[in-house]
């Protein structure tokens, strides 16, 4: 009798808080992304032209070797395309990597623009040739037409025209352009230090990550501007299996095949690091469920009671949303001996780990080393770095560069943010509005300013 009771009593407590998210889930209005590209043909093809000259350098940047005129020539594109930006700001540069001062009315809350101008390299098949740089179907084709020719772009063409208009900005602004990004070199290193030299401590600093998105999650319908607010930290591990050797005819127990094969198995078919929403990414769902249908909807406004359960879930709805809320390890390499009769004496497996900031490098580190010693396997750490510290998306900077929309932005925000919007909206997605913002976590925040 009285388990019953107890059993009634939960339901009925289930049934209550179940009750409390629908009306919660019911009182929050619908909303609609309403942004669709509406593009100024004149305008975008000129971003066009201007993006596609930039591809057309091949600006490949490899660790080994000098490629420092290579980019000087990068440099005199830019310098056609941008003739204002290189008249009246002063420009530095090291070493390939760029650095424009534009003074500003105050100095105590500098801004840094900051991209790339390196790519990697273009292996494989190409629709359209890697630096072709060909516009078609509203689309600029080729290797850093997005990463990150576009915000160069952005960034200087942005400035462009407001040195047209005679603007002052009421911030000293730093555009910031390295040279080896996609290798982690020390291009940007050399222009923190050059800042750091000279007593500038930026204020904020947009660096590349997100986009515009068509349709983020499933049920959720139109473009949402994804700001990435931190990077996971990375790491490559190779994990070895030693053994005597000898012949396939004889096979001992415990090979090294054998050995990583149980290790790669056990990290993919067990929970091998802790799961939890970061509040950055409980922030993106609670952005995005006023656009969602009736059960998502309830779902993300109501994370106090769904949390558990969208965790059990988002590894098994894309690889995407798993990687949001933990460490995660892919396998990638695998090497053994070099015929098929032959035991190795030596085998190895490689992987590329990323870490979460709530499980970061050591914690990670340690927990798959004690996994691959189970295995009887050793493991190197060929190259690491720790995850960089999420912006504070509370704080007046990052609010800061939430324009909502470009009818709407308020005069304090500045001409500077709307020419941005504009660029960047006119030549990539060819529309002359922001469209609505959610916040990811996908991204590189200016990872060197810490
Ligand atoms: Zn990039």
């Amino acid at each position: 009798m009285i388990i019953l009771q107890i059993m009634m009593g939960i339901i009925g407590l289930a049934l209550l808080l179940l009750l409390a998210a629908v009306i919660r889930t019911l009182l929050i209005p619908k909303k609609e992304s309403t942004y669709r590209p509406d593009p100024d043909p004149e305008r975008a093809m000129e971003y066009a032209r201007k993006l596609s000259e930039m591809v057309r350098c091949d600006t490949v940047s490899v660790p080994d070797g000098d490629q420092r005129e290579k980019f000087l020539a990068f440099h005199r594109v830019l310098e056609k395309l941008f003739p204002l930006v290189h008249q009246k700001l002063e420009k530095t540069e090291i070493d390939g990597n760029l650095l424009f001062y534009w003074k500003g009315e105050k100095s105590d809350r500098p801004l840094v623009l900051m991209s790339h101008q390196d790519v990697v390299p273009a292996e494989g098949a190409w629709e359209h040739a890697p630096f072709s740089g060909d516009i078609e179907d509203g689309k600029v084709w080729g290797r850093g037409a997005s990463d990150t020719k576009c915000s160069v772009m952005a960034f200087f063409q942005a400035v462009e025209e407001l040195l047209a208009e005679g603007y002052i900005p009421p911030q000293d602004v730093y555009l910031s352009s390295s040279c080896t990004e996609e290798w982690g070199g020390e291009g940007c290193p050399k222009l923190v230090a050059e800042l750091e030299r000279r007593g500038v401590r930026p204020w904020l600093v947009c660096d590349e990550g997100g986009g515009i998105i068509t349709d983020p999650i499933g049920g959720i319908h139109g473009n949402f501007a994804m700001v990435g607010v931190f990077e996971k930290g990375k790491a490559d591990v190779k994990f070895t299996a030693a053994s005597e050797g000898g012949h396939a005819s004889a096979p001992k127990a415990h090979s090294p095949v054998a050995r990583l094969a149980a290790f790669v198995n056990e990290v993919e078919t067990h929970p091998v690091f802790r799961r939890r929403m970061p509040k950055e990414v409980a922030a993106m769902f609670r952005t995005l469920a006023p656009y969602a249908g009736f059960p998502l909807k309830l779902v993300f406004t109501n994370l106090w009671l769904f949390r558990p359960l969208l965790l059990k879930l988002l590894p098994a709805i894309s690889a995407q949303a798993g990687a949001m809320i933990r460490t995660t390890i892919a396998f990638t390499m695998m090497s053994g001996s070099n015929a098929c009769n032959v035991m190795p004496q030596e085998a190895s497996v490689s992987a590329n780990m990323r870490f979460i900031p709530h499980q970061g490098m050591e914690e990670s580190l340690e927990i798959i080393r004690k996994l691959a010693a189970k295995h009887g396997l050793e493991t190197k750490v060929l190259d690491a770095n720790d995850y960089t510290e999420p912006v504070d998306i509370r704080g007046e900077a990052f609010l800061h560069t939430l324009v909502r929309n470009e009818p709407h932005i308020r005069a304090d925000r500045g001409l500077l943010w709307h020419h941005i919007a504009g660029v960047r909206s006119a030549h990539h997605r060819k529309g002359n509005r922001c469209p609505d913002h959610g916040a990811c976590l996908c991204a590189d925040p200016g990872k060197h300013f810490q």
